[in-house]
């Protein structure tokens, strides 16, 4: 079935004059070009056998995540990496910064192999080190820096891993946000502050929504702009200094479609994850990771509706799944994770039969040292009191 003839589209297939600059979003998503490909999948996976893992992201095409042992969201995906010593290769069907954690939480002697190089993360890529750096001078000048705990969600390169390792910093995913922002605001005394790496939506939907944070105590560090665009005073004046990034895809949700939803289908719930823009959270019934958007339509009654606002590859596969349910996409566009979809089976094939040759293609290699430093973050967020919220 074509996807526009599902009902995932309520509200029909428009277009986004705002969609960013080479992010097309066609439609259904071309078929494998070559028939033979999924028998050439699946015979390379058996001839490696336990000598490869195969780990597929929830974004992921049907296509790839068909031949992933383990299914997931990233920081999942790392654990089960890192429980998987005996496998000589991981295959990550995912992003860079994905592979990259799986390269730091896994042996020396195993490598990671991302079928496509070009798979990066446009969120991920909107805080580079060097910035962040300037950034953090920034703080000192600005006479505040003292009193600042970096913070950086999973969703971010090894280098700023590291950076937050370095800084007494951690890392968070979005089940254990609140969690970690409660464990930083408590390291320098009542006057912390943190900075909040790369994803302003989930820093602000977890301080101000979560925390009791208010609007006013957030600001947003713009790295284009001479000091953030901030004053002295205003950066004095913060709580959480939100870093100017955002998904690509979460953020193209908008609370306008929302309203046209719940006048559209009765009764529908709005499920949202955390990376929306802070007005369609408000206006959502539930808001949570990748994990919890599943467990919660596992969980929901035969003939419950929900709109469902996180990446459209998951959307479908749900909606796929619990056929005794009305599942719908929260946006009129259809819009796929463009990078999370650059590994399709043609690359998958040509990563697993190198491999079958003895040939590492696309290895993902994190050096000693930010290895090391960005394992103190990990390892700060492992140490977390308590069960991650909604995990
Ligand atoms: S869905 Fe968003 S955060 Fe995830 S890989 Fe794509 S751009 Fe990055």
């Amino acid at each position: 079935m074509s996807i526009v003839d599902l009902p995932l589209l309520p509200l029909g297939r428009g277009n986004d004059s705002n969609s960013e600059r080479g992010v097309d979003c066609p439609g259904d998503l071309p078929p494998a070009s070559d028939p033979d490909l999924v028998a050439r999948a699946q015979a390379a996976k058996d001839a490696l056998g336990g000598r490869v893992f195969v780990l597929g992201h929830h974004y992921q095409r049907d296509e790839v995540i068909q031949f992933a042992d383990v299914t997931g969201d990233s920081f999942k995906l790392a654990r089960e990496a890192a429980a998987r010593p005996d496998a000589e290769y991981i295959v990550f069907c995912g992003v860079h910064f994905m592979a990259e954690s799986a390269d730091i939480l896994t042996g020396d002697s195993q490598q990671v192999v991302l079928p496509d190089l070009a798979a990066g993360c446009s969120m991920a890529d909107m805080a580079a080190l060097s910035q962040v750096e300037t950034a953090w001078e920034a703080l000192a000048d600005a006479g505040v820096q003292a009193q600042v705990v970096p913070v950086t969600y999973m969703n971010s390169s090894a280098d700023i891993k590291a950076f937050c390792g370095r800084n007494g910093g951690v890392v968070c995913t979005s089940s254990n946000a609140e969690t970690a922002l409660s464990w930083a605001f408590e390291q320098r005394g009542p006057d912390t502050k943190v900075l909040f790496l790369p994803d302003q939506h989930l820093g602000r939907n977890t301080a101000v929504l979560q925390m009791g944070y208010s609007l006013d105590e957030c600001v947003v560090w713009d790295p284009h702009r001479p000091n953030g665009g901030l004053t002295a005073e205003q950066l004095n004046d913060a709580r959480m200094i939100l870093w100017k990034g955002h998904c690509s895809v979460h953020g193209r949700f908008s609370p306008d479609v929302v309203d046209e939803l719940r006048a559209t289908i009765p009764g529908v719930q709005i499920l949202v994850h955390p990376e929306c823009q802070h007005e369609v959270v408000l206006k959502a019934d539930l808001v949570g990771s990748t994990e919890f958007i599943i467990k919660t339509i596992e969980a929901a009654p035969a003939g419950s509706s929900w709109a469902i606002g996180t990446e459209l590859n998951l959307v479908k596969r749900l909606a796929d799944q619990h056929p005794d349910k009305h599942i719908s996409f929260l946006d009129r566009t259809v819009c796929y994770c463009s990078t999370m979809n650059r590994i399709d089976l043609p690359h998958f094939v040509w990563a697993m039969e190198s491999l079958v040759e003895g040939t590492v293609v696309n290895r993902i290699e994190v050096d000693e040292q930010t290895q090391a430093e960005a394992l103190v973050a990990l390892q700060r967020m492992l140490d977390l009191p308590g069960k991650t919220a909604k995990d």
